[in-house]
Order: structure tokens, then sequence, then C-alpha cells
């Protein structure tokens, strides 16, 4: 009989959670759309307002400052736009600042155009270079427009955490708008829009244990909005058209307070398992190199480098021994195996870094399982300056 598999691959998505499941299986019979006034819709808008409940203190931020969409990608889209309005005043936006280690979808810069699009360094140890941020901004040219600052609250690659609230306090020194992608931080982090001091949060439902096709931009205050990237029927009070993914937002809203009201008992479990994780792999592999294991990380991510194995080998390696994790970020549209990542650290990306990403249903015997593989595929691999 075939092993089961053993999933570490959290960071790219997460199996669905039983709150979310159940949710989602009540909502299965709200078929009223959630926009009609009869009872039917009435219904609908109600279970679609407890997610919105949900998600909002997850985030710590009030539920009418919640704009679903279909995910992060949509969310980063929607507010990444030189396009704003500052109640009825349209307020320009000129010049978008991104950290170099933010996911594609903050990366590629939204509706900005590209010669619109800075890229904010990161130190070695893999920390937004605030120094550098300071001095972008201090050169902006305001007359043009705001600029707009966007840096991920903990990095999906290597877990780092990055110090938002005092970028924050820069952009704000500087009048600019601060977004904040929260999407690995939601549930591993406790979560303040007010308290980081960001103007719009942006966090993924399929993250933390709900379905795919549902995130959020949450926004600090109603009066400073995008202008809206979907247009039509004026739902989400015009920010977002389209009748709302009733489904997948109930999911979202069930998984949300689920990660709100397990964070504690979660993040204690998966930090062990993680620290034992990586002694067991020290123990295995006594080169092994964990990329960011001297920073503050979120309690979840592993990144590291068996020094002879490359990532692509390292990644179907694992897999035929029915162990699932990534080579970096699964929806980088970068080189196979290249982490863009490692590359703004100044890191060899030859390196080939592997990741691996706990959650919830991580179990003791996952890890031992985990360290029994790391210790066979490291065992494998050639001596260092034996020729191929
Ligand atoms: N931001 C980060 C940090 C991510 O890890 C991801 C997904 O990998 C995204 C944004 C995009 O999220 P979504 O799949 O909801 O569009």
């Amino acid at each position: 009989m075939a092993a089961s598999r053993l999933y570490l691959d959290w960071n790219a998505t997460a199996p669905l959670h039983q709150a979310a499941r159940e949710a989602m299986l009540r909502a299965l019979d709200l078929f009223g759309n959630p926009n009609s006034v009869h009872g039917e819709g009435r219904a609908t808008r109600a279970a679609i307002e407890t997610a919105r409940r949900q998600v909002a203190r997850l985030a710590g931020a009030l539920p009418l400052h919640v704009v679903f969409t279909s995910g992060a990608t949509e969310a980063a889209n929607m507010v990444l736009t030189p396009e704003f309005r500052m109640g009825r005043t349209p307020l320009a936006i000129s010049h978008l600042y991104v950290s170099a280690i933010e996911h594609p979808a903050l990366r590629e810069g939204g509706r900005f155009a590209r010669d619109r699009v800075s890229e904010i360094p990161v130190t070695s140890d893999g920390v937004v270079d605030l120094a550098v941020l300071d001095t972008l901004l201090a050169v902006h040219d305001k007359p043009a427009g705001l600029p707009m600052v966007a840096i991920m609250l903990a990095n999906n690659e290597t877990g780092i955490v990055q110090p938002v609230g005092d970028a924050a306090k820069i952009v704000k020194a500087h009048g600019g708008l601060f977004v904040v992608d929260a999407v690995q931080a939601a549930g591993r982090l406790p979560l303040d829009i007010n308290e980081i001091g960001a103007d719009f949060l942006i966090v993924s439902s399929h993250k933390i244990g709900g379905p795919k096709g549902a995130g959020a931009l949450i926004s600090r205050g109603e009066v400073l909005m995008p202008k809206p990237l979907i247009h039509g029927g004026g739902q989400e009070k015009g920010h977002r058209s389209g009748t709302e993914n009733t489904l997948a937002i109930i999911g979202f809203g069930a998984a949300a307070g689920a990660a709100f009201s397990e964070f504690e008992m979660r993040n204690s479990t998966v930090k062990m398992l993680r620290d034992r994780l990586e002694n067991g792999m020290r123990l295995a592999a006594s080169d092994v190199i964990i990329h960011g294991a001297e920073q503050e990380r979120i309690v979840n991510t592993c990144f590291f480098t068996l020094p002879g194995l490359k990532a692509e080998t390292g990644q179907i390696a694992f897999d035929l021994e029915g162990v699932a994790l990534s080579a970096g970020s699964a929806c980088s549209a970068g080189k196979l195996g290249e982490s863009h990542v490692l590359v703004a650290m100044g890191r060899d990306p030859q390196l080939g870094a592997l990741r691996i990403s706990l959650g919830f249903a991580t179990t003791d015997e996952d890890i031992d399982r985990a360290i029994a593989v790391i210790a066979k595929i490291a065992g494998r691999r050639k001596p260092a300056g034996v020729a191929a």
C-alpha cells in the first residue's frame, strides 16, 4: 500500500478548515441574492455580514472597512493604483515603492505604469531597508503626487517578519499611503491595522483554511479609497461590483473566526513543531543553511538549503518520498527554482532553497517523518568537491 502523503506547503495554500467546511455546507442552500431586499436575499446578506465581522476581527479593523475581493491578488490590483479619492476629491498618487521581496501580486505594481514603480531593497538579513525607504521618500517628487509604499508583514518564502510599524511612521512622515500585505501573517501574528499604522491591509482566504477565490482589502477609514477595479452594480458599497462570491466569503469568514479563536493554541503548537523540525534537520545534515533563522519569523516557516541539492531536484525527491514542499513561492513567475527573495538578500539563488511550511493540522508524527526524509535525501547528496 502506498504511504500516505505529508503536506508541508501551507504557505502555498492551507487545507480547508473544518469550520469553513461546515459553514459552507450550511450555506449551500442560501441561494438568495445578498443584494435583494426580500427574505431570501436578507438571509444571504446576514451570512456575508457575519463573515465581514469575522475577517475584520482577525485584522483588528471595523467590519465596514472590509471589502471582499476574489483574493489577495485582486485586492492588490485594486489598491495599487495612482487614482484615489479622499471623499469626493480625487487624489493623485504618483509613484509606488515596493519592497524587493514582495509577492508578485504586489511586486508587479498593480495599476501603476512600470516606470512609476521602484523597489526598496532588503538587507542581507532579509529585512526591508528602512534607511533606504526614508531616502527614497525624501527625494520623492511631491508636487507630482503622493508616494505609496507597499511592504509585506511576513515574507512567504523566508517567513521573516518585516518592520511595518516603523515603516508606517516613515511613510506618514513623508505624507504617503501605506499598504501592508498581511497574507502570510494573518492568523500567525497578532494583526491590528491601527497598531501597524497602515492605510490598507490585504488578506487571503485560502492561506488561513478558507476556500480559494476570496480575499479582502481592509482599510483604516472610509474616506480614502482607491478607484474601483471592477465597475458595475455597485456592490461592496461601490468598491467592488459583482454579486458576491457568497459561498467563498462565508467559508473565508469561518476560517478567519477559527484563526482568531485558535490563535494561541495553533501558534504555540506550530512553533514547537517547527523548532523540533529545525533541530532535527541540523542533526540530520550539519551543513544545512536555514535562511533567516536568526531573524524574527512567523512560526510555521522554514526556508532551507541543503548544499549540493538543487531546488527542483530537491522538490522532486521530497515529492517521491510523499512529502509536499516547495521551492520558494508556488505562484512566482520567476525562473523555476530561482528565488527573488534570496537574490534580494544577496544570496546565491543557485543555492537551491526549499520551503517547508506547517499549519494547524501538522502533527508530531509528521515532523518525525519529515526529519527522516530530510536525513535520507541529505545523505544521498554527492560529497562537496566530487565532480558530477
Ligand atoms: N501575497 C502573498 C505574501 C502571498 O503569499 C500570496 C500567495 O501566495 C499572495 C499575496 C496572493 O494571494 P492570492 O492567491 O489570494 O491571490
